[in-house]
C-alpha cells in the first residue's frame, strides 16, 4: 500500500506528518511513502531527506490523494477548518484517511468526511492505554504545547524566572502557576522548574497531585470536591456552573500571588471552563501573563481571545493557537513515531487490516463506506447506534 503525505495547508502550519526517520520502518512493513514537494522543508526536512530514505516526491497535492491508498495528515479536514474542506473532493471511497479531525467538532463536518467514502482514523481517540501510549499523538502535542507555554511567558514577562544572588543583589525567582496538571500542565510545570520558577499547580483530578508534586511543584488544595472527577479514560468530567465558580473564588488568591499563569483546563468535547475572571486578572501584578492554552476551546480566562495577545490592566494574556506547529521539528518528529506506531500495528503484509474488536482500531474508526462508525462519538452526538460497528 502506498502511504501518501500532502503538505499541511492550515495557514501558519508548519508541521508534516511523516518524517524522514520513519520511512525505513515504514518500507519494513510493506509500504511505500509518497510525499507532496515541499512537505517537510518548514519543519526542517527537505525533499532531498526524503528520497535519500527511499519516498517518492510528488510535485502536486491531488496527485499525491490519487495515487495513496492511506493519506496522512496532521490537520485534517475537520481539525483544519479554514482550507480542510477542498480537501474532500480529493478523497475516495475505501482510502484510508489519518490524523487530527476533531471526531468531537461539527457533526455535519464529520458527515462530509464520511460521504466521501473514506476509512478515516481520528488520532484524537487513541485509548489512553499503555499499549497505544506510542501511537498517542494527543499527548505528543499536549507535551509540547506545555514546553512552548512556558517559553512563551518567558520571553514575554518582564522578569527573569530564576533566583540570583549577585553584586547587585538578591532576585527572588518567579511564581509559576498552573492549571489544569494533565499532559501539557505537566511538562509546563517541569519546565518552568527548569528555568528557575518556583511553580504550584492545581487540578480538579485528586490523582494530579503526586504528579505534580513528583515534578518538583507545589499542589494547590481547594476546599472544593469534583463529582467524579476524572471519567473511565482519565480525562476530567464537565461539573455545573455552580461548581465552577466556587473554583473561580478560591483560585483567586493563588492567580493574584503569580506572576505567570499557564491554563489548560479543557473536558473533551466541551467549552472550556472559565476559571479566570476579568476581576481576577485585575488583582494580578502589572506585568503578569497568562498563557491560555484551553484557547482554541474558548479560553480558561474570561480575557482571552483565540489566536491573539491581549492586554489588560497591565496584565498580557496569550490565546495562542496550534502552539505545537511552533516547534515543527520535534512536533514532525513525535507525530510521525506516533502515526508509524499507529500504522505498523494495523499493517499485514503491507496492508492496513481494520479489526473491529480490537480496542485501537475500534477507538479510533470515526468514518467507513459513508457512515460515522464511531460508538463514543455517535453517542456524543446523539446519533443512533449501527448496528454492526457499535458491537
Ligand atoms: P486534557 O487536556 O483533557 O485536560 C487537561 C487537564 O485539565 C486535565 O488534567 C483535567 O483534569 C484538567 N481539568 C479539566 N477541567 C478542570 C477544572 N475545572 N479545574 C481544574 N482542572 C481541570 O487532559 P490530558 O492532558 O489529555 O490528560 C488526561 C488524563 O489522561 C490525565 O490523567 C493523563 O495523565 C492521562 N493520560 C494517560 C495516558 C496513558 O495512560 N497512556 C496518556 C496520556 C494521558
Amino acid at each position: 500500500m502506498i502511504i501518501g503525505v500532502p503538505k499541511e495547508s492550515y495557514p501558519g502550519e508548519r508541521r508534516v506528518a511523516l518524517v524522514p526517520v520513519v520511512i525505513a520502518n515504514l518500507t519494513k512493513a510493506g509500504f511505500e511513502v509518497i510525499i507532496e514537494t515541499g512537505a517537510g522543508s518548514e519543519a526542517g526536512y527537505p525533499d532531498t531527506h526524503y528520497t535519500e530514505k527511499g519516498a517518492k516526491i510528488l510535485p502536486g497535492r491531488a496527485e499525491v490523494f490519487r495515487q495513496a491508498d492511506i493519506v496522512v495528515q496532521v490537520l485534517c479536514y475537520g481539525s483544519n477548518d479554514v482550507t480542510g474542506k477542498a480537501d474532500l473532493a480529493l478523497m475516495r471511497r475505501g482510502q484510508f484517511l489519518c490524523g487530527f479531525l476533531r471526531p468531537l467538532g461539527s457533526v455535519e463536518v464529520l458527515q462530509q468526511i464520511a460521504t466521501t467514502g473514506v476509512t478515516s482514523f481520528a488520532v484524537e481517540l487513541m485509548p489512553r492505554t499503555t499499549r497505544a501510549q506510542s501511537m498517542d499523538a494527543l499527548s505528543s502535542m499536549a507535551t509540547l504545547c506545555g514546553y512552548k507555554a512556558v517559553l512563551l511567558a518567558a520571553v514575554t514577562l518582564p522578569k527573569i524566572f530564576p533566583m540570583l544572588t549577585t553584586a547587585a543583589g538578591t532576585i527572588t525567582p518567579t511564581r509559576v502557576f498552573v492549571i489544569g496538571a494533565g499532559v501539557a500542565g505537566l511538562q509546563a510545570i517541569a519546565t518552568a522548574r527548569r528555568l528557575g520558577a518556583v511553580v504550584s499547580a492545581y487540578d480538579m483530578r485528586p490523582a494530579a497531585k503526586e504528579q505534580v508534586q513528583s515534578l518538583g511543584g507545589r499542589f494547590v488544595e481547594l476546599s472544593i470536591e469534583a463529582k467524579d472527577a476524572q471519567d473511565a479514560r482519565g480525562y476530567g468530567t464537565a461539573q455545573d456552573e455552580s461548581f465552577y465558580a466556587r473554583q473561580r473564588e478560591l483560585l483567586a488568591r493563588a492567580v493574584a500571588e503569580n506572576d505567570v499563569v499557564i491554563t489548560t483546563a479543557v473536558v473533551p468535547g466541551k467549552k472550556a471552563p472559565v476559571l479566570i475572571t476579568a476581576d481576577m486578572v485585575k488583582q494580578m501584578a502589572p506585568g503578569s501573563v497568562i498563557v491560555d492554552l484551553a484557547a482554541e476551546r474558548g479560553g480558561n480566562c474570561e480575557l482571552t481571545r483565540a489566536g491573539e495577545v491581549v492586554n489588560a490592566d497591565g496584565v498580557t494574556i496569550m490565546g495562542r493557537i496550534n502552539l505545537a506547529s511552533q516547534v515543527p521539528y520535534h512536533a514532525s518528529q513525535m507525530y510521525a513515531r506516533n502515526l508509524t506506531a499507529f500504522l505498523t500495528y494495523l499493517a499485514k503484509d503491507g496492508k492496513l487490516q481494520v479489526n473491529a474488536n480490537d480496542e485501537i482500531v475500534r477507538e479510533t474508526l470515526l468514518t467507513s463506506a459513508g457512515e460515522i462508525v464511531n460508538a463514543r462519538v455517535r453517542e456524543f452526538f446523539r446519533l443512533p447506534a449501527l448496528a454492526v460497528t457499535s458491537q
